[in-house]
């Protein structure tokens, strides 16, 4: 307890809501005051069965996952719309790593929620090139924080990113996993071998980025394939890379 009172004096966590500014007094929240928490777009009602994505219509699955996929389930905590943009935008590029933590308690409540259950978490890898650029992977911070939480082991060392690629902005799903192929793999062959796997992001946008994971970690021998990312995006915010 007393190295947890040294470690708050010394770095002191973020103490305005990334939304509105006011001054957070709650002890539990880093980044996000409870106000602004109640109006996050949280996924609620008929999702596709498959990606997560809310659909409105008396189908099982969406479009895109009427094919078979090489992940059994995807789901998202919210939308990636109004107030999650920014703090993602945050997140992701303003070094707001403090947000992991309260990002991972969602994640753990939509886990729960869906009664997940998978031996090992592992974080949507970057290839190292991007990491030294960025200094650090937000995925792998969920990740982290998630296990902690969940109590299960996080990998970080056996699925890579091997090949650079272009930014996936404006690119529709075949193009995005055209762009994709072949810039996963796993490295130790038999690591994953029987287990189930859950892949931690940020944002699910068209799911090319999960499905190529996926497809690694499968050949890779995994078990199943489980996906938990923060926001699923709408029409009309398709931004991430
Ligand atoms: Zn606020
Ligand atoms: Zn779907």
């Amino acid at each position: 307890m007393k190295n947890n009172i040294i470690l708050d004096l010394l770095y002191p966590k973020h103490i305005t809501c990334n939304i509105c500014s006011n001054d957070i007094f709650e002890k539990e929240n880093n980044g996000i005051c409870s106000e602004c928490q109640k109006t996050l777009p949280k996924i609620v009602g008929q999702v596709c069965f498959g990606c997560g994505m809310p659909i409105h219509s008396i189908d099982r699955y969406c479009d895109l996952c009427k094919k078979s996929k090489p992940y059994e389930m995807a789901r998202s905590c919210y939308e990636y719309k109004d107030n999650i943009v920014t703090l993602i935008h945050n997140f992701k590029f303003h070094n707001a790593r403090y947000l992991a933590e309260d990002f991972a308690k969602d994640l753990y409540n939509l886990y729960k929620e869906k009664k997940y259950d998978c031996d090992i978490i592992v974080p949507v890898p970057m290839t190292e090139n991007r990491l030294k650029f960025r200094g650090y992977n937000q995925a792998g911070l969920l990740a982290n924080e998630l296990a902690k939480l969940l109590n299960l082991p996080v990998d970080e060392q056996n699925l890579l990113k091997v090949k650079d690629t272009k930014s996936q902005v404006g690119l529709d799903f075949s193009e995005r996993k055209n762009n994709l192929l072949d810039a996963f793999k796993t490295k130790d062959k038999k690591f994953f071998k029987g287990k189930k796997v859950l892949i931690v992001d940020d944002i699910f946008t068209t799911g090319a980025t999960i499905e190529c994971c996926a497809k690694a970690l499968k050949k890779g021998l995994a078990s199943e394939v489980f996906a938990i990312t923060i926001a699923h995006t709408v029409k009309g915010f398709d931004k991430k890379d």
